[in-house]
């Protein structure tokens, strides 16, 4: 088996695990392969695998790669946009991904109706949510992420899918769990409060290498796994 093999079985093992420890069925919780610094010959190596969610953070690195897989003829991958977005790069968004998960603000989410093209499906996203707090962090703060569901859900063009966060390290499961719970929180309050167009709201997009144990135990529905699979990232310049 290669590398990329072996690593790919480690996670799938983790998750299943995870799953059993806590009652849950490794069906309900999906895996995002976080490809970013990774080359296009890297993800289809893992495509190879069955693996078909991608998740990119650097818009442009995203887009030339997606191009470069689909002239490879991986025309069904599913491209999820993880990083942040400034108001003047959402076009990159609207054109190139299925989905993306770090919606935080109205003015993005217009931006994005507006330009998502016709003769795609509408993009899919998550409302991502600060959970600690940290000023400078990306994400509505939980007890405004409800009335941002409202307007998404009006929106043409976007379909809302659920909540993502990203919270700080954390040292313990226990710390972890409690974090990851915040975010459950929103999910289930917007879930509760039937949001209308938004009826197909069923990601909860929580945990990544190192904490994607306690993220299912609080109910993650997709993690978000990058160095556990291509391996420890280059730094980035
Ligand atoms: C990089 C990244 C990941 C993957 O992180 P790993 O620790 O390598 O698994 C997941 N989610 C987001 C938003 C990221 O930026």
């Amino acid at each position: 088996m290669t590398t990329i093999a072996c690593k790919f079985q480690e996670v799938r093992t983790r998750i299943d695990a995870a799953c059993r420890a806590v009652g849950r069925d490794p069906c309900e919780v999906g895996l995002l392969a976080v490809s970013k610094t990774f080359p296009a010959d890297c993800v289809a190596q893992v495509a190879r695998l069955g693996q078909q969610a991608f998740g990119e953070n650097y818009l442009q690195e995203g887009v030339d790669k997606i191009a470069q897989l689909r002239a490879a003829g991986w025309t069904s991958l599913v491209w999820h946009c993880i990083g942040p977005v400034q108001a003047n790069k959402t076009r990159l968004v609207a054109e190139h991904f299925d989905w993306l998960q770090t919606l935080d603000r109205e003015k993005i989410a217009r931006r994005l109706a507006d330009q998502r093209p016709a003769q795609l499906a509408p993009l899919q996203v998550c409302i991502q949510v600060n959970v600690d707090g940290g000023a400078n962090k990306a994400g509505v703060a939980p007890d405004e992420a409800l009335a941002l569901a409202r307007v998404v859900a009006q929106l043409p063009r976007l379909c809302l899918r659920g909540v993502m966060s990203i919270p700080e390290p954390a040292p313990d499961f226990d710390t972890q769990r409690a974090l990851h719970l915040r975010a459950r929180k929103v999910f289930d309050e917007i879930r509760a409060a039937a949001v209308p167009g938004c009826e197909r709201f069923d990601t909860l997009s929580l945990g990544m290498t190192g904490d994607l144990e306690a993220a299912i135990a609080a109910g993650s529905t997709l993690v978000r796994v990058g160095s556990g699979l291509f391996g420890t990232r280059p730094q980035r310049a």
